[in-house]
């Protein structure tokens, strides 16, 4: 029984800063350039495209805002510029990811689109490219995906980006969680038509906010760059043709982007070594890393797990609770998380798919098998048709955070063990 409580929380994804950023924020300040212009902006600009593999980074206030203003230009290339007062996907079915955090696709609500959820690839955790084929069967005339890579370990987007090929459709590669992880030795972020990664607070590096958008053509740069500063024409006065945004992001933020850049890759070493130690530590039980799939390279982002189903206790959830029976050998979720939380340290559930979640209940769902619709939101015993249902309900998130203590590490290992006795 471990009874002992951290007397230093053990969060689950912290900012780690090193010097330079303030460096950086400093000379913003010294030099006046406190606004939405400046060398911090620029320097991002440079990195972030270099970083991603892409020509062209466009820095903005959050990635939801990149993947906003990617959402409206592909609209707008696929469908016409809508009226003024229309998005520019009004009624139009997007393919999104299902396990994901819904920034992925709120943006395809803004622009009037109707997002069509893709089922998760047990192998892989991210969206399935069989499920993707049979949404294509369904709806041939679908030209959008919006997919994410999940806690930086990705699946095949390669494979995702040919289907959208074959299919005529354009890719919106969400790559916020996995900045510096590969596929192939390919960066992600740079498989889409157009890439989105993120700045925020909890992300393997951070600006406390702020985003990019990835792209290799020269006009979809420029409209984002137009776009993202209240859609000004090239006038003495303000003159406008089309709706514009304030999403440019700030030169003081990009100080702090700008300093963390350099520390990508060990932040990425740090990530692994916290997934291996937990990989050594939880030998033996019955439970398994989230997977890393063949040909790629995580960026380790959270370390995560999912129960074997014969080790599942009973677990039932609602919309804002949840209750389990305890059965000796067996555990499930919510108890790790109540027993890390009485630890004080924090991990989280599996992010909740968007076809379980009630906002998107009505909306279509595509497994392997075909169309569905959310059935339980309970643990489903047995086979999993609804693979994210499945996830969602045997796994969890790990504390990832960097500057966790290898003995903190094995504190939060042992307190696991001790939910399988
Ligand atoms: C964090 C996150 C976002 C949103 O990033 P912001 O910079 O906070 O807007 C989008 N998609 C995924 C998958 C994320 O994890």
């Amino acid at each position: 029984m471990s009874t002992a409580v951290s007397n230093k929380k053990i969060w689950l994804a912290t900012p780690t800063m090193h010097g330079d950023e303030l460096k950086y924020m400093t000379e913003a300040y010294e030099t006046n350039w406190m606004s939405t212009v400046g060398a911090n902006i620029n320097e991002v600009e440079r990195i972030a495209a270099q970083q991603a593999q892409k020509k062209y980074a466009v820095a903005l206030s959050c990635c939801t805002a990149a993947l906003h203003l990617a959402v409206k230009h592909a609209g707008e290339t696929l469908y016409g510029k809508p009226p003024i007062s229309h998005g520019a996907l009004e009624g139009k079915r997007v393919f999104c990811s299902d396990m994901t955090f819904d920034a992925t696709l709120n943006p395809v609500v803004y622009e009037g689109g109707i997002p069509v959820f893709i089922d998760t690839e047990e192998a892989s955790w991210n969206m399935d490219p069989v499920a993707l084929e049979k949404a294509f069967e369904l709806y041939p005339d679908v030209k959008l995906v919006v997919a994410a890579e999940l806690y930086g370990f990705p699946g095949r987007m390669d494979v995702i980006k040919k289907i959208c090929e074959k299919h005529g459709a354009l890719l919106i590669e969400d790559a916020a969680e996995a900045m510096g992880a590969t596929i192939d030795g390919r960066q992600c972020g740079s498989f889409g038509d157009y890439g989105a990664v993120s700045y925020n607070g909890n992300k393997i590096i951070t600006g406390s906010a702020g985003g990019c958008l990835l792209t290799d053509d020269i006009e979809v740069a420029n409209k984002a760059r137009k776009w993202s500063t209240q859609a000004r024409e090239n006038a003495p006065w303000y003159q406008h043709e089309e709706v514009g945004y304030n999403y440019r992001m700030s030169n003081v933020i990009a100080g702090v982007v700008r300093g963390q850049y350099p520390y990508l890759n060990e932040h990425i070493a740090r990530k692994k070594a916290i997934y291996e130690r937990y990989q050594e530590g939880l030998k033996g039980l019955p439970l398994q890393m989230c997977p890393i799939m063949e040909g790629t390279e995580p960026n380790y982002w959270l370390s995560a797990v999912i129960i074997d189903r014969e080790a599942m206790c009973r677990q039932v959830r609602d919309d804002s609770t949840a209750l389990y029976n305890k059965e000796p050998g067996k555990t499930c979720p919510t108890e790790i998380l109540e027993k890390l939380a009485a630890f004080n340290a924090e991990g989280r559930p599996i992010w909740k798919p968007m076809h379980m979640q009630p906002m998107y209940r009505l909306h279509e769902f595509i497994t392997r098998s075909g169309s569905g619709r959310a059935k339980t939101n309970a643990y489903i015993a047995g086979g999993a048709e609804d693979v994210g249902a499945d996830i969602f309900a045997r796994g969890l998130c790990l504390p990832s955070d960097i500057k966790m203590t290898a003995q903190e590490q094995d504190a939060v290992i042992r307190v696991i063990r001790s939910c399988f006795d």
